[in-house]
């Protein structure tokens, strides 16, 4: 077998808000345990602890509350059309989480009950796991580099990829990830894989990133890639207008733009296609 030929490929899904919602939360304490602030996983993909702040984890040990989670719906779609196509690829977990060990076990099963899909042990990765840090940490100090338990969890994340997947064979990655800066983290070092390709996936359901992400770009527009498709998701998500979804998008057709109730954005449509704007008009 011509092993250059040889694609292997995996999908590989974060864990919090973009596999499962939970209200688990992440602890920030201070060095006497004192709680300082209490952040939703959404907060936490993008905070930096201050120096002296030590983040509590112990919500994320607590199986009742990762177990009443909810799937994200839009994630389960994903996955529903991954195998509805056929696949030989595998499907591994990146999270940012610790305690492998706790979590394997539940996520394992929850890809047998919902999908019917054998997720290998050895392609659940929790980075903040004492164990796994631990031996990474090692091999860093044999390669005199700079500790991972020191590095981001972006940073993390892109040297599990590198050393875990493309060093065990994969050459074709998609990662499905709520952060752009975990997305973004492999793309960095990309340039030193050039026979793998990377697909990073922005699991946004609602669109409400991206819609601030637009707002702040300062762009005047921005095409819809996807339609009507994006189009129904977005007035789903934003607008009054979703309690009449068809008149709606009838309106936006016959040229009548409609402004979003979160932001300050149209969505307009002209000549078939559709747009975001700052401005009612072209
Ligand atoms: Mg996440």
């Amino acid at each position: 077998m011509d092993e250059a030929r040889t694609r292997k490929s995996i999908h590989l899904f974060d864990l919090d808000d973009t596999l499962i919602h939970t209200n688990a939360r992440v602890l920030v304490r201070d060095a006497q345990g004192g709680t300082l602030r209490v952040l939703s996983t959404a907060e936490f993909t993008g905070y930096r602890p201050a120096d002296g702040e030590v983040l509590d984890f112990s919500e994320f040990s607590d199986l009742g509350i990762l177990s009443r989670g909810i799937v994200v719906k839009y994630t389960r779609t994903i996955i529903d059309t991954i195998l509805r196509y056929g696949t030989r690829s595998e499907f591994g977990i990146l999270t940012a989480r610790a305690d492998k060990k706790l979590h394997a076990p539940f996520l394992i099963r929850l890809f047998r009950s919902l999908f019917g899909v054998r997720l290998a042990n050895e392609y659940i990765f929790a980075v903040s796991d004492a164990r796994f840090s631990g031996y990474k940490d090692r091999a860093a100090a044999a390669a005199a580099g700079v500790p991972f338990s020191k590095l981001s969890v972006s940073q993390r994340k892109a040297l599990v990829i590198a050393q875990d997947l493309v060093g065990r064979g994969f050459n074709d990655i998609s990662f499905y990830d709520d952060s752009r800066e975990n997305l973004e983290s492999f793309k960095v070092m990309r340039q030193a894989f050039p026979h793998v390709a990377y697909r990073p996936h922005f699991i946004d359901p609602t669109w409400k990133a991206r819609l601030q992400e637009f707002w702040d770009s300062g762009a005047a527009r921005k095409t819809l890639i996807k339609g009507a498709g994006s189009a129904r998701i977005i007035l789903d998500h934003h607008s009054r207008r979703s309690a009449e979804m068809e008149s709606a998008l009838a309106d936006l057709q016959a040229g009548d733009p409609i402004k979003l109730d979160t932001v300050p954005v149209w969505i307009l449509c002209e000549g078939g296609k559709f747009y975001l704007s700052r401005e009612a008009v072209a």
